[in-house]
């Protein structure tokens, strides 16, 4: 089961690349146990600010803070190691990986010095290995992709691989959970166990963070929407307060 979650505050966040102001000082939260939803039209800097999050990128100015922890600057594995886990648009498999390993290599990112460790004692690290395989077994379960853990992850149709990608991303037990586009390529089934799946993940306690540009499902999903517009956060509120909202109708709607 997923841990409980951590609070994050973003800061003031500014990124510029070269000329462009991709986020022009950015300041939100999102909280434990609640689905946050950040949208907004193409170019309005959702990426960015989730790759800043992550450490992919410097910022500018401004600050992030993970809990009590500040992570601002964070290299992306001390980001990990704060609870910070992220799905990717156009997830990547390495060839000849199963869904099983690929899964299971989400849950040693941020336990990486630990497992260290465990290799150097190596009755404790087959232990860990042993209870390790059990909680990947869950994990696969409860994302409904068990039926491939023997499967090459990367021979799967995109929307399965977007499943696995959850799975993988869920199995470091994150504190705050990062979906990016997690519902494109989706069959109406697919993306109806996938939302039962994230309110399961937010129910558990975990701070989640939804990328989406289903509108549909972010209305149906979010407990509070933050939208971006050209870098700038315009509006937040919840479903009821942004299906109305005069400029979310005007800039991201288009009506
Ligand atoms: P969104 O995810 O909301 O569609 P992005 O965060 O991807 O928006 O992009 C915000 C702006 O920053 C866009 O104008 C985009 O072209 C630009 N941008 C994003 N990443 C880079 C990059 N690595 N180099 C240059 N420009 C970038």
């Amino acid at each position: 089961a997923p841990l409980p979650g951590a609070r994050l505050e973003v800061s003031g966040l500014m990124k510029r690349f070269g000329g462009l102001q991709a986020l022009g000082g950015v300041s939100l939260t999102a909280e434990p146990g609640q689905i946050t939803a950040l949208i907004g039209p193409n170019g309005s800097g959702k990426t960015t600010l989730l790759n800043m999050v992550c450490g992919y990128y410097r910022t500018d100015a401004g600050t992030i803070r993970i809990g009590a922890s500040d992570i601002t600057g964070a290299k992306t594995y001390r980001v990990a190691r704060a609870g910070v886990s992220r799905t990717f648009q156009t997830p990547l498999f390495p060839e000849d990986i199963s869904v099983r390993e690929a899964v299971a290599a989400g849950m040693y990112m941020p336990r990486y010095v630990g497992m260290l460790s465990s290799i150097l004692r190596l009755p404790n690290y087959r232990r860990t290995a042993r209870a390790d395989r059990a909680e990947t077994t869950t994990v696969l379960r409860l994302v409904g992709v068990d039926h491939l853990a023997d499967v090459e992850a990367a021979s799967l149709p995109a929307g399965t691989r977007r499943l696995v990608e959850v799975a993988r991303a869920l199995a470091s037990r994150p504190k705050v959970l990062l979906l990016d586009e997690v519902a494109s390529g989706l069959d109406e089934d697919e993306i109806e166990r996938l939302a039962d799946l994230i309110r399961a993940i937010r129910d558990a306690g975990t701070t989640v963070v939804l990328v989406e540009h289903n509108f549909k499902l972010v209305l149906e999903l979010a407990d509070v929407i933050r939208v971006l517009a050209q870098g700038e956060l315009i509006a937040s509120g919840t479903p009821a307060e942004i299906e109305n909202h005069p400029r979310v109708l005007a800039e991201y709607l288009g009506v």
